[in-house]
């Protein structure tokens, strides 16, 4: 089984979905940037206010910051935890730092079309506690607004919304498609159709891991 494993591909290719029903099956620990920046940003300490400046227009937050971020997590990992990356790495930079210090042995490439992933996103609703995530249509939670999990209120991201989609989608294919590459060099790389219902997606992600 492998037990270092990168999830690649664009917003809204269902990384954070994937990771997290994987991480509960396989008892793995998954490691979210986005959600640790959100949450510091949530909380105002000084990487978070950072951060947001750079999250809120759909930008990449810079390499040393996440960097130096992920370098202590990971650190404190036991040697044989399995780990899920999610959202990192995002640029060559963060991936060449990472495999310093974990050796990656699967990279899940996530491979959804562009207008999937903006009705996915814009119709994406997240739960600010637990990091849950619905879709108004797809995935709907059983209470309007409130989280199935832990009963907060649900609410649409700022860099979820329409603009902000479009410059990620745009950041996405600069900076960290070329992981696609770095990853197939390396001979870990794995290529999924993401679409389909959120099921039949996890039974492709599982046979790739197992
Ligand atoms: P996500 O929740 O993974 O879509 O991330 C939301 C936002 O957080 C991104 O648009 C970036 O602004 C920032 N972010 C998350 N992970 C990274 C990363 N590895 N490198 C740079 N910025 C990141």
């Amino acid at each position: 089984m492998k037990t270092k494993i990168v999830l690649l591909g664009p917003p809204g290719s269902g990384k954070g979905t994937q990771g997290e029903m994987l991480s509960h099956e396989l008892g793995f620990v998954r490691l979210s940037t986005g959600d640790m920046l959100r949450e510091a940003a949530r909380k105002g300490t000084p990487l978070g206010l950072k951060a947001k400046e750079y999250m809120d227009k759909g930008a990449l937050v810079p390499d040393d910051l996440i960097i130096n971020l992920m370098k202590e997590k990971i650190a404190s990992l036991g040697e044989g935890t399995g780990v899920i990356f999610d959202g990192f790495p995002r640029t060559v930079e963060q991936a060449n730092a990472l495999g310093k210090q974990v050796n990656i042995d699967l990279a899940l490439n996530l491979d959804v079309e562009d207008s999937e992933l903006v009705n996915r996103l814009t119709k994406r609703r997240s739960c600010p506690k637990c990091n849950a995530v619905y879709h108004l249509e797809y995935n709907p939670p059983m209470k309007k607004d409130v989280c199935d999990k832990c009963g907060s209120e649900l609410y649409h991201r700022d860099d979820d919304k329409e603009e902000t989609v479009i410059n990620r989608l745009t950041v996405y294919r600069k900076n960290t498609m070329p992981l696609i590459e770095y990853y197939e060099g390396k001979g870990t790389l794995r290529t999924i159709l993401g679409v389909g219902n959120i099921d039949e997606i996890y039974a492709k992600v599982k046979k790739a891991v197992l």
